[in-house]
């Protein structure tokens, strides 16, 4: 009886383990309650990550890119998602079964979304409307970070009141100026007797061969509206200077096209005092890649003596210690490497499962100050004592170059 037992929880555990592997959602690495947005940014980048292309002879690559590709269709669909979600794998294999549309050819839906494959989405005929693009400044902190933040554009909507016929009982007409077919024929005489024909789209009813009877109050008949229209942006941290952040179909929209893409050029802001509430140093790094760069001034006595600190506040506030014990020598212009202190290294799969934490360095350039002005008694001493230590043990700059002693002779013509 308890083997028994024993044995149905096992099988069991086997059973869940089996699905848990293939979670759409975790295939996906997102939420369960995921939005749209977000689940087509996860798509979008392990797509392109695992493509077949960009793995060679790898499998494993592949399977992940079919695993992918079933994970975004069954989760984008709505329908399928709710079955999904109440009856699993199972429901949604009997769903398909029962007949209705499926793509299942991974490419297809990759070549899709990126474009490529010459098809996209929606009716066809309609041309893609044109990407709208923004050049986003962000401060290096924010680049290092991460942050959740917000714009406005002023963005082209379709007339909800009118549902973007123009018309406010939603009904048309066709238009009597072109009778319908959106151009007019125009006849120019060029010379006396002699005509000729010219076609131009109709400017009654912008070439759509039908009008609105009312005009909408609210579009005035122009099918569309402008607001200003917030957009979320996430940026994640470690991303790269002017990487461009793109939302799939929500650029300007019209009736006439398909929505192009709304594209966000991510650029890092100036530094400056003002822009710097937290009083970071990291807030003056410079930025190449994956790592950042720090110039520190030393005194001629912390350079040459040692015994000094720095604490450097980096640009989420934790602090880089830098110093040298008594007696250590720094060079002008050595460079020290802090390992793991530079930016976080961005994945394209950002904070899902398979991402990874990693930093980039952090380069320390040091340069030292001479005191260019001194007391004269202590010029004195100064002097002294290197008259006094030059002649033990100073060192002789020619005979350490080892140059010869005589200038080469030169070709005298
Ligand atoms: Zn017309
Ligand atoms: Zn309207």
């Amino acid at each position: 009886m308890l083997a028994h037992g024993a044995l149905a929880f096992l099988l069991l555990a086997l059973v869940q383990l089996a699905y848990c592997a293939q979670d759409y959602y975790k295939v996906l690495g997102v939420d369960r309650n995921v939005g749209d947005r977000e689940l087509k940014s996860a798509y979008r980048k392990l797509s392109k990550k695992f493509h077949p292309d960009k793995n060679p002879n790898d499998d494993t690559a592949h399977e992940k890119f079919v695993e992918v590709s079933n994970a975004y269709e069954v989760l984008s669909d709505e329908n399928l998602r709710t079955i999904y979600d109440r009856y699993g794998h199972d429901g949604v294999e009997s769903h398909r079964q029962g007949g209705g549309p499926r793509q299942h050819n991974p490419f297809d839906l990759f070549s899709d979304f990126f474009g490529g494959g010459g098809q996209r989405r929606g009716p066809p005929g309609k041309p893609r409307g044109r990407d709208a693009e923004f050049k986003l400044e962000i401060t290096l902190a924010d680049f290092y970070n991460g942050v959740d933040t917000q714009f406005e554009w002023n963005k082209q909507h379709i007339c909800d009141h009118c549902d973007g016929t123009g018309s406010a009982d939603r009904k048309v007409e066709k238009c009597s100026t072109c009778n319908g077919q959106g151009v007019v024929i125009i006849k120019k005489q060029f010379a006396p007797g002699m005509f000729q024909q010219m076609q131009r789209p109709c400017d009654v009813c912008d070439g759509r061969g039908e009008k609105p009877k009312n005009k909408c109050p609210h579009c005035h008949g122009s099918r569309v509206v402008r607001k200003q229209t917030p957009v979320d942006l996430k940026i994640e941290r470690g991303i790269a200077n002017g990487e461009a952040v793109v939302f799939e179909e929500e650029a300007d929209e019209s009736p006439d096209w398909h929505t192009g893409n709304l594209v966000v050029h991510l650029a890092e802001k100036r530094p400056s005092m003002e822009d710097n509430p937290h009083r970071l140093d990291g807030v003056f790094f410079r930025r190449k890649g994956d790592d950042l760069y720090w110039t520190e001034v030393l005194s001629l006595r912390e350079a040459w003596m040692g015994d000094w600190t720095r604490n450097i506040t980096h640009l989420d506030a934790h602090v880089v210690r830098l110093g040298r014990p008594k007696g250590k020598v720094v060079q002008p212009g050595q460079v020290e490497t802090v390992v793991g202190e530079g930016m976080p290294k961005w994945h394209e799969d950002g904070d899902s499962v398979y991402h990874k934490h990693e930093f980039g360095n952090l380069y320390v350039t040091y340069e030292v100050v001479l005191p260019d002005q001194m007391d004269k008694k202590m010029q004195g001493e100064f002097w002294d004592l290197w008259e006094k230590w030059r002649a033990k043990k100073g060192i002789d700059l020619h005979k350490d170059s080892g140059r010869p002693d005589q200038p080469p002779v030169r070709d005298e013509l």
